[in-house]
């Protein structure tokens, strides 16, 4: 059971967050040329979460499992690839980790084509294990093959069941499972389980819109944003392909105070979709 937090249970606190991020900041600062030199560390996996850990720790390897490029869109692949040459890291993709060896530190990948057997060394391994829906969802008759909850990703309702309007990351949705994702979903849920309610027909369509902020140095972010085809669907009037110290300090500091006004239901009127209901 986790800890209650006091600052969590009152909502977004912006000083605890500011603390936490100066706190995290500065050992893995000092660190990170020793780091380097003298260890090898491996990012296995997790998208985002990989190349976060991979370019804060300077590390000397990520790995990933399934993509055939370090990021989807090509925008931000660019920056990211450049971000990774200059940090020294070596990127192996398509490795599959079918073993690890702790007491000789050892990790032992199969390659998804040629199935080669390949085993690197380390001294520190971050792993972000492949993602799942939880058992009671993967059994369940909502779920679709891929055992994610099936919906139809443009009207967010059920295919099978029209009574159910899954998001977040319990459904298929094909885009990047993440709260920014999930605060553009909700308002398209909204409005159409209130139109299917009505037995009206459901018109509004979620674009795919996600959003992945990738720290790439200490007040360095490039704010990733884009929709199911992989456009770029960018919030601000410049090029957020750049590193930038602006979208660093918005995700340091700001965002989480938006979040929760999203949670809150300060990005729609719950008023305006009661009336729409003539509650
Ligand atoms: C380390 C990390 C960093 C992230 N950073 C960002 C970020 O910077 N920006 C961003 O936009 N997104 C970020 N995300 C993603 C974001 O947190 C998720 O996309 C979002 O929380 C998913 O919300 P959800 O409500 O769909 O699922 P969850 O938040 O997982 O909520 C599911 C809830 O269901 C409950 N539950 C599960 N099973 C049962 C059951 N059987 N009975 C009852 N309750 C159950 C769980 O306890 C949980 O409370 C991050 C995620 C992680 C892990």
């Amino acid at each position: 059971m986790s800890r209650p937090n006091k600052d969590r249970d009152n909502g977004p606190n912006l000083l605890d967050s500011f603390q936490s991020t100066a706190r995290f900041r500065n050992p893995i600062h000092m660190n990170q040329s020793t780091v380097k030199e003298h260890y090898q560390i491996l990012i296995l996996g997790g998208g985002t979460a990989g190349i976060t850990v991979a370019i804060r720790f300077a590390a000397i390897i990520r790995i990933n499992r399934l993509t055939t490029h370090l990021f989807a869109v090509e925008k931000y692949r660019k920056t990211l690839e450049k971000v990774a040459a200059r940090k020294d890291i070596d990127v192996r993709l398509k490795h599959n980790l079918v073993e690890l060896k702790p007491d000789s530190k050892e990790a032992i990948f199969e390659h998804m084509d040629t199935h080669e057997m390949v085993t690197i060394a380390f001294d520190m391994i971050h792993v972000t294990s492949p993602m799942s829906a939880p058992d009671i969802i993967k059994t369940s008759p909502l779920a679709n093959a891929t055992e994610w909850v099936d919906v139809d990703k443009y009207t967010l309702q059920h295919p099978k069941y029209p009574n159910v309007f899954p998001i977040g990351d319990c459904s298929r949705l094909p885009t990047s499972k993440t709260g920014a994702a999930i605060r553009k979903q909700a308002p398209f849920l909204v409005k159409n389980l209130l139109s299917a309610i009505k037995g009206e027909p459901l018109v509004a369509k979620y674009d795919g819109y996600t959003s992945c902020p990738i720290v790439t140095g200490y007040g360095k972010l490039v704010l990733a944003e884009f929709d199911y085809e992989g456009k770029p669907n960018e919030t601000f009037p410049f090029d957020q392909s750049k590193e930038r110290l602006s979208m660093y300090l918005l995700k340091a500091y700001a965002l989480r105070g938006s979040i929760g006004m999203a949670c809150c239901g300060d990005w729609g009127s719950s008023d305006s979709y009661r009336s729409d209901l003539g509650d």
